[in-house]
């Protein structure tokens, strides 16, 4: 059974900034919580940032591809750099990724970690612009598929085709 990377406060774990969580009603996440596919991460505080904690942004809107590079940091709106609990947190979500085989993850949309089409701009002005978090990236460079909260339907759609058409030596923990 495939299982599936999930951002904890998608699964009512009170881990935002602002201590709240962001519960998703969805029918399919209840039924694969249900099977037991899902893994609740929360790259932010596994990266070692308290909750509740200052907002963040990538500055410039530059996305994850640009903090991975060393081109961006990440800032809180005071001002003070939290890159190193950002890319922390990315490399904890790819390591227990991998540590499960995971090929699809649900992250939550906008998040400066876990965005996967939008994130906020860097002015701290609630302006999205397009990108990933920092976590999407590192999981989408390491070939696994990142959806948000929206788009569930379509993660089932790959999920499904996945489990018609494993890859050869899946699940042999080859970790490529
Ligand atoms: Fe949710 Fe991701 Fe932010 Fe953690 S880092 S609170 S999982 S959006």
């Amino acid at each position: 059974m495939e299982r599936i990377l999930v951002s904890a406060c998608l699964m009512g774990r009170k881990v935002r900034y602002d201590g709240a969580a962001k519960t998703s009603g969805d029918a399919l996440l209840a039924v694969w919580r249900e099977e037991g596919r899902l893994i609740p991460f929360c790259p932010e505080v596994e990266g070692g940032l308290p909750v509740p904690r200052p907002a963040a942004e990538i500055e410039g809107g530059a996305g994850g591809p640009a903090v991975l590079a060393g081109a961006a940091r990440v800032l809180t709106a005071q001002g003070d750099d939290v890159t190193g609990a950002f890319l922390a947190g990315a490399q904890a979500a790819l390591a227990v990724a991998r540590s499960f085989d995971v090929k699809v993850a649900i992250l939550k949309e906008g998040s400066p970690s876990c965005g996967s089409l939008t994130v906020y701009d860097g002015t701290f002005r609630g302006n999205r612009t397009p990108g990933h978090g920092v976590t999407t990236a590192l999981l989408e460079l390491h070939g696994i598929a990142v959806f948000g909260e929206e788009r569930i339907a379509d993660a089932a759609a790959r999920l499904r085709e996945i489990e018609a058409f494993p890859r050869p030596g899946a699940g042999s923990g080859d970790g490529s």
